[in-house]
């Protein structure tokens, strides 16, 4: 059965169309699942019974279940979800004083195998539908009757690797008839798949790139994460300056700071030469360490230090607030739990 929820509006009117239905069905489909977000078909209550029959017939509703809800001391939310194959993915909401992030995950598993992220260490299953990733927004809407005005594509997986269900979700997500939520407020992470971000240059979304960059050079880079090898730091930097030159958009570096690996002030003097001049912004994680992982957490004062030095030079930087790390919800923490 398909999942009515991995379809665009105009897909779903040729789908009643070819049922023998009016289009419009469609709209009123929409306004049921994205904007009333109800749970089954028989809550449509302006359809007539037949077609919602016809309806439970083809489609499912893509309906999560939650297996398990963590709440943090600082707000966060931790959901592991079922994903009805299954498998189970992890999604994370944050609370922050503009409103309410959503973190979700690409695909069960991923292939990226960054040596600090606790994702590497499960089997790559699948990549999630389009349907799937926006139904972690909106299960996560329905069980707290809050609203979400962030979506950032930072759980499991590499969002490049799933790059035509991801930019679909995208489309959803900010559809007005969908999920209404405006690009700008919705920000994809990436390794770093050098095409892809050509790719995305010339959909022109405007949502945000941040790019996981973590090291200054090839050596060092290619050791945390063995993407680099495939597409080093020239050619992705290369790729960077394009999308912005393309897009006009600023983007996002993530750098994770481990200690006396990337945490230096000689990194920071390599990372603003390798900055210098772009439309960016330095987004500094504090690493989290992972079981059996090489890499721990610099101290604050390091990083205070390093951030300092960034913005000395004519880099802006930041350092990421950590939320729910005693849920296990911060950056690198997720993974494909058993169920
Ligand atoms: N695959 C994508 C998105 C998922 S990870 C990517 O690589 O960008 C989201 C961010 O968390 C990335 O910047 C990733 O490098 C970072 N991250 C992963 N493990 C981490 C850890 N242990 N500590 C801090 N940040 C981590």
């Amino acid at each position: 059965m398909k999942n009515i929820k991995d379809y665009h509006l105009e897909e779903l009117k040729q789908e009643l169309k070819e049922m023998g239905e009016k289009p419009f069905r469609a709209e009123q489909i929409f306004q049921w699942l994205y904007n009333e977000k109800v749970e089954t078909f028989d809550e449509m209550t302006n359809l007539s019974l037949e077609l919602r029959e016809t309806l439970k017939k083809h489609y499912t509703m893509g309906d999560f279940h939650i297996l398990k809800k963590q709440e943090s001391k600082d707000g966060t939310i931790k959901y592991l979800f079922d994903v009805l194959d299954g498998n189970a993915i992890e999604t994370v909401l944050m609370r922050y004083h503009h409103g309410n992030s959503i973190c979700v995950s690409s695909q069960i598993g991923c292939k990226m195998g960054c040596k600090f992220c606790a994702s590497t260490g499960i089997p790559f299953i699948r990549n999630l539908s389009s349907g799937e990733i926006i139904e972690q927004i909106i299960k996560v809407e329905q069980d707290t009757g809050e609203r979400i005005s962030n979506v950032v594509f930072m759980g499991i997986g590499e969002p490049f690797d799933n790059y035509e269900n991801v930019v679909k979700a995208i489309e959803q997500i900010n559809h007005p008839k969908g999920l209404n939520i405006g690009a700008r407020h919705i920000s994809i992470s990436t390794s770093g798949l050098v095409p892809k971000i050509y790719e995305l240059a010339e959909k022109n979304i405007p949502c945000t790139l941040s790019i996981s960059l973590h090291a200054t050079n090839n050596e060092k880079r290619s050791n945390m994460m063995p993407v680099n090898r495939t597409y080093p730091i020239e050619e992705l930097l290369q790729a960077c300056r394009d999308y912005i030159a393309k897009t006009n958009r600023r983007i996002s570096f993530e750098y994770a700071l481990a200690k006396d690996n990337n945490d230096h002030l000689e990194d920071a003097k390599q990372l603003i030469k390798l900055l210098k001049g772009m439309l960016c912004h330095v987004n500094l994680i504090p690493i989290n360490k992972i079981e059996n992982g090489q890499y721990s957490k610099s101290s604050n004062e390091n990083i205070m230090r390093f951030r300092d030095y960034l913005n000395e030079h004519g880099i802006v930087a930041t350092i990421r607030r950590e939320l729910g790390a005693d849920i296990e919800a911060a950056c690198g923490q997720l993974r494909r739990k058993n169920r």
